[in-house]
């Protein structure tokens, strides 16, 4: 019997040798900042960015030729700015986000950072001055310190740890019996959805951008976690020009200004106290959001 199990459990092994293999790739495309879409402009040059602000004017844009998700989408953000963007599902808070990374270009109107049309510019300069933490990051099969250090190429121990401070997940790592060492990932260590984000947060860090685009998770973290991470965000927001794709408005209501999206258009904009008076649809979506912790918070007791 065990003459006829072996070859299984070869085939077993190749195949997780392959499947693992093939999530690697996918783990790699997903992290290599390339896109089929776009290419540079033959006379692109590099972005020298002096003051980072974004511009979206008119912005038209849909993935099919038929539906059109933003339909002349525009706001500016200052340098040094914290700028938070809400609206309902489907509002097109993250096509915005891939757009101002330029994995697509938009159909119609331009995109301006530092003034610059980012069409006009080389895609891998546009990208080394923009960082992004997304809702659920990818960790490749490797050390922790390999998944901080892929935020830039050449980064020294130092740099890596000082990175892990800023995100507020050195202690962690450093009691970890391998630390910087510590294999994680499928074949590792499983990090928490909340530890995710902050390895995100250190290799965003250590990459040092000057405008970062913040995706907040949708569920995946506790309450506590969640402020932890705020609070993080909030001290690596200082001194950068800041964009945060928010779903509880309660994470984003002190940021400078509130940008409401509604089906592809900006509905609202201003502070958390000037659209409550406004009451429209962010005065709408904060009382509900509010009732909805009141059930539970009544359900936990
Ligand atoms: P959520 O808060 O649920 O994440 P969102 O505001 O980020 O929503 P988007 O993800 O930008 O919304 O989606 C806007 C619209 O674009 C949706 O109707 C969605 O179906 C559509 N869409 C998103 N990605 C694609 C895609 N790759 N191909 C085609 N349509 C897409």
């Amino acid at each position: 019997l065990t003459q006829l199990f072996r070859p299984l459990d070869m085939l077993g092994m190749v195949y997780r040798t392959i499947r693992q293999g093939l999530i690697d790739m996918a783990e790699m495309f997903k992290l290599m900042d390339t896109s089929v879409e776009v290419s540079d402009a033959p006379n692109a040059h590099a972005l020298d960015l002096r003051r980072a602000t974004v511009v979206f004017d008119k912005v038209r844009f849909g993935y099919e030729d038929n539906r059109e998700i933003l339909h002349g989408l525009s706001f500016a953000v200052e340098a040094g700015e914290r700028v938070a963007i809400v609206g309902p599902s489907g509002a097109g808070k993250s096509t915005l986000a891939r757009l101002l990374f330029r994995f697509y270009d938009p159909q119609g109107g331009r995109i301006l950072i530092g003034g610059k049309d980012i069409r006009s510019v080389t895609q891998e300069s546009l990208r080394s001055h923009i960082g992004i933490v997304p809702q659920d990051s990818v960790l490749f099969n490797d050390t922790i310190g390999y998944n901080i250090a892929y935020g830039r190429e050449g980064a020294t121990r130092g740099e890596i740890e000082a990175a892990a401070r800023g995100a507020a997940i050195a202690d962690f790592i450093e009691r970890l019996p391998e630390g910087y060492e510590t294999e994680v990932g499928e074949r590792g260590l499983k990090l928490s959805g909340g530890e995710k984000q902050r390895v995100a947060i250190a290799r965003t860090l250590l990459k040092n951008p000057e405008i970062i685009l913040f995706d907040e998770a949708t569920s995946a973290l506790d309450s506590r976690t969640e402020q932890d991470i705020v609070a993080t965000m909030r001290s690596v927001a200082r001194s950068r020009t800041t964009l945060t794709i928010a779903h509880r408005l309660s994470t984003v209501a002190d940021a400078d200004r509130i940008l409401v999206l509604d089906q592809g258009r900006l509905a609202e904009s201003g502070s958390h106290a000037d659209l409550l008076a406004q009451g429209g649809l962010y005065a709408e979506m904060w009382t509900r959001q509010q009732a909805e912790r009141e059930d539970l918070s009544d359900a936990a007791e």
